[in-house]
């Protein structure tokens, strides 16, 4: 067993641990913490010590976990009205090399009511398997039954990887299976590898604000867990004549969860939809003014995109966030990208620099866009944009 205990003589009783308890599970009493019965050993609260009164032993032998029992990737078939997400296709495309890399079986996890189809969707995008458990009260996502049942499908399966969409749904799905299950867990990877000797995934993820890159390992626990941003990844080409298997898992669907789904409202930020336009025109602070992002609208609108926007226009509340592009707004990866009056700053290529062919209108020939676009215009992007609507209207009519 794990064990905890606060070291009297060096607590001086400033209750920092109190924050750094996820589960409320600290109290201090005559200057003194004390760990109270809820504690579930999580060991979060040691590095909110300074003085490093908290003394967590991990219990090494319960955790080890024998990785030669576990084979096969896995990848969250996420869907919503029993369609799957595009980026559980696009993890089907990137878990199929990594299967036939390590020669095992490439599964998908699919749970909704009445989505037999989207099962086959995702073994005509590469899926050998679909592990389905289809149920009523799984119809709309929900964090407690998901959780539980990918738990219960990986602890009786054991896939040795297993991969998510870093969507809402997958970014909160992931943790909790993660942390139930002792693995690790890496966010928002970009690049996914296989060391094939010694069967790891390498994991690599951008960090420090996207200055460098992290290439993180799990090598001791499994199943191995990435979540991938949309777009980052390609889907193979859809192959109605694959076959696979559909399975059906004997499996208990909790009913008695906490949190139920009355509703769903589709919010206007769906409605952008900018992880999925083949064109975007994203406006920046070389705009210079929030009523100039009628010129970005109106090129998006004779183009058929959608409308993006760097963080510094929407830190200063030109548009909404829901149009943001990069590190803390959509990973995007159109056909074409245009980036109207943007610096090119290194948290905004984080979300926009996989885009097939990148137009960059700037006014300084200098600006870091212009490193990673295919096209520059060197030039006032609110004479430059008149004139693209003007020829694009006369082209596209
Ligand atoms: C932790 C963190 C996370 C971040 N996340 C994001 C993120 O998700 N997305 C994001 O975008 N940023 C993000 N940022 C902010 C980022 O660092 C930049 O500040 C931001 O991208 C700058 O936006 P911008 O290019 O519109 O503005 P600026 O950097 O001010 O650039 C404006 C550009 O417009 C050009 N210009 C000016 N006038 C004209 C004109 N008339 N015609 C043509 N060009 C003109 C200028 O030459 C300049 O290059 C983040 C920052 C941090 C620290
Ligand atoms: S355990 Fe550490 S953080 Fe908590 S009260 Fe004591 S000294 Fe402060
Ligand atoms: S081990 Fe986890 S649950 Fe227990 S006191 Fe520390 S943070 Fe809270």
């Amino acid at each position: 067993m794990a064990n905890i205990k606060i070291l009297l003589d060096k607590c001086i009783g400033c209750r920092m641990c109190i924050g750094g308890c996820p589960f409320n599970a600290i109290k201090v009493v005559d200057k003194k913490a004390v760990i109270q019965e809820n504690c579930t050993l999580c060991g979060a609260c040691v590095s909110s010590c300074k003085f490093k009164a908290i003394d967590f032993e991990k219990d090494e032998a319960a955790t080890a976990v024998d990785i030669s029992l576990y084979k096969d990737v896995w990848v969250f078939g996420e869907q919503k009205n029993g369609e799957p997400a595009n980026v559980a296709l696009e993890l089907l495309g990137e878990g199929r090399k990594l299967a036939d890399q390590l020669k095992v079986k490439l599964a998908a996890v699919l749970m909704g009511d009445h989505v037999e189809a989207a099962a086959q969707k995702l073994i005509s995008f590469g899926a050998d398997e679909v592990y389905l458990v289809d149920a009523p009260s799984l119809k709309d996502y929900n964090d407690e039954s998901y959780a539980d049942i990918f738990v219960q499908l990986i602890s009786r399966y054991r896939p040795e990887i297993v991969l998510m969409g870093a969507t809402t749904y997958g970014r909160s799905l992931a943790p909790r299976v993660a942390s139930r299950l002792n693995t690790g867990l890496t966010a928002d990877c970009t690049k996914l590898e296989i060391d094939p000797e010694k069967r790891i995934i390498l994991q690599t993820r951008p960090a420090f604000g996207g200055n460098l890159m992290a290439t993180i390992i799990c090598p001791n626990h499994r199943p191995q867990m990435s979540t991938v941003r949309p777009k980052v990844m390609k889907p193979l080409e859809q192959d109605q004549s694959r076959n696979g298997e559909i399975i059906r898992p004997d499996i208990v669907v909790p009913e008695d969860v906490k949190v139920k789904v009355t509703d769903i409202v589709t919010t206007l930020s769906e409605k952008v939809n900018l992880t999925e336009a083949d064109i975007i025109v994203s406006g920046g602070r070389g705009l210079g003014d929030p009523k100039n992002f009628v010129l970005v609208e109106e090129l998006a609108k004779v183009l058929g995109g959608a409308v993006g926007a760097s963080r510094a226009t929407v830190d200063a509340g030109w548009i909404e966030y829901s149009h943001q592009v990069g590190q803390t707004g959509k990973t995007v990866g159109p056909k074409v990208y245009f980036a109207c009056g943007i610096s090119g700053a290194v948290q905004h290529l984080a979300g926009m620099s996989s885009s097939d062919t990148i137009i960059a209108i700037n006014k300084n020939p200098e600006a870091p866009i212009f490193k990673v676009a295919t096209f520059g215009i060197v030039g006032d992007v609110l004479e430059v944009l008149p004139a693209l609507i003007v020829e694009f209207k006369k082209k596209l009519g």
